[in-house]
């Protein structure tokens, strides 16, 4: 398979004509006239352990050569799994309110951590409680639900009621979406992130899996609203798409066809996927119902182009998209609407919870995850650095590096109480980026396996 075929199949599960193979996913054949319903079926997800996923995906990063990444990632069906050994850090604040952490936000579910990493936010707790009373820690992204590469743009959360979403949803373009238009103010709690509060944005929510147990894996994207599109911005789109479309080159451009429920019912559309290798650059077209061939490329025969970048660290992750929708509305002619994917971090790391976002301490816990140094309580900073080092120590459990930014190392060399002899200083790496929060990353420690999150709670209390 090419680039921009496997990436299709990594990003949004197979294309229609290699769904025959799969006998849960009852789709109509290829050969035969599609009169029967798409099925709403998302793929079956395989249940894995965190760190089979975590090894599988550094293995793929191994890879320097952006077409064998996606092979390594269809081999091991990456993209298809889930991992089921991993805690909710967002419940230790539920079971454990005497712990002084909070959330960065209630929105992403990025706290899947593995129960060594749980662990260490216990004990680490209990010693800052000690050392710096009154001092509370945010916990920011550590791993999402079900392991795995935390992408741009997209959150990922588990759905119990599977029988709901796929009621409200509709085929889209191959995978069961529920799309909704919300009112900016809806996001007022994300301030200043959605700080446009007079467009409406749109969310996207797509079932990219079902796991054993009949729960949904459901990707949520949301994009918000570009400038009116002039004659001229379409013009230009049109032009560069025409190009890319028109490349000869070996693999540039694939062809597939889609299921797509537009409303009024089932249909097949035919779905080009452009990649250039050298720059990154990644484009879809995808034609009108009936429309058979893009060129000459007009409004009229478009449904919808999406254009991206993919980095070579970080296959399947689309980033900046846009996209163009084309609204064919007979008489009055076409109408596009352009919309840019809402930013939401990626990381290369952070693929199993064995990786954790966490802030440092600043004066009155005011302007967590601030990069302003001049927020950061140094000598409270210190002090939970070294809180992190002595809970790994006294729990055995590998703490691999906390990795913050040169100026914040700068800063904590200040610290009187920090002497030359202490171990923290072992473990403090240079990262640059790491301005806002201190990156911990440790190394698995069995004897937390299998634990519930109460039982890790006990062992690791101060
Ligand atoms: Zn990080």
């Amino acid at each position: 398979m090419t680039y921009s075929l496997l990436l299709l199949a990594a990003l949004a599960g197979p294309p229609s004509d290699t769904h025959r193979s799969d006998p849960s996913l009852a789709l109509p054949s290829l050969a035969l006239p599609s009169l029967a319903p798409p099925s709403l079926a998302p793929p079956s997800l395989i249940p894995r352990s965190a760190q089979t996923v975590q090894a599988g995906w550094e293995w793929v990063k191994l890879a320097k050569d952006r077409q064998e990444q996606l092979e390594r990632i269809g081999e091991r069906k990456l993209t298809h799994s889930y991992c089921t050994d991993t805690l909710d850090a967002q419940e230790l604040l539920r079971v454990a309110p005497d712990l002084p952490y909070e959330l960065r936000d209630w929105v992403r579910s990025r706290h899947a951590a593995r129960p060594e990493m749980v662990a260490l936010m216990v004990r680490a707790m209990g010693y800052l409680k000690r050392w710096q009373p009154g001092s509370t820690i945010t916990i920011g992204d550590i791993a999402q639900r079900g392991c795995g590469q935390i992408r741009y743009g997209t959150i990922v959360h588990f759905d119990d009621d599977a029988e709901t979403f796929l009621r409200r949803s509709r085929l889209e373009f191959g995978l069961p979406t529920v799309t909704e238009l919300l009112d900016s103010w809806a996001f007022s709690d994300e301030f200043p992130r959605m700080d446009d509060l007079d467009t409406p944005i749109r969310v996207e929510q797509t079932a990219s899996g079902r796991t054993r147990d009949g729960q949904l894996r459901v990707e949520t994207r949301r994009f918000s609203l570009g400038a009116h599109v002039t004659e001229h911005r379409l013009s230009l789109l049109l032009d560069r798409t025409s190009k890319r479309f028109k490349d000869k080159s070996p693999g540039a451009v694939q062809w597939d066809l889609v299921d797509h429920d537009d409303g009024r019912g089932a249909v097949r559309l035919k779905r080009g996927t452009y990649f250039d290798s050298r720059t990154g650059v990644w484009a879809e077209l995808i034609l009108r119902p009936g429309v058979k061939g893009a060129f000459p490329m007009r409004p009229d025969r478009i449904a919808r182009i999406r254009e991206a970048y993919v980095d070579l660290g970080k296959p399947t992750s689309l980033k900046f998209e846009e996209r163009w929708d084309f609204d064919f509305d007979g008489e009055a002619g076409v109408h596009v609407t352009r919309w840019f994917l809402e930013y939401e971090a990626h990381h290369a790391s952070h693929l199993s919870g064995l990786d954790a976002d966490l802030s440092y301490v600043t004066f009155n816990n005011y302007g967590h995850f601030s990069p302003l140094l001049a927020l950061m309580d140094r000598v409270g900073s210190w002090r939970w650095m070294k809180a992190l080092e002595k809970a790994a120590r006294d729990l055995a459990i590998p703490l691999d590096a906390l990795f913050v930014d040169p100026t914040v190392l700068r800063a904590l060399k200040t610290v009187e109480e920090a002497r030359k002899a202490e171990p923290a200083w072992k473990k403090l790496k240079r990262s640059p980026g790491h301005d806002s929060h201190v990156h911990v990353r440790i190394r698995p420690a069995p004897r937390f396996h299998g634990k519930t999150l109460t039982e890790i709670i006990e062992m690791a209390r101060l």
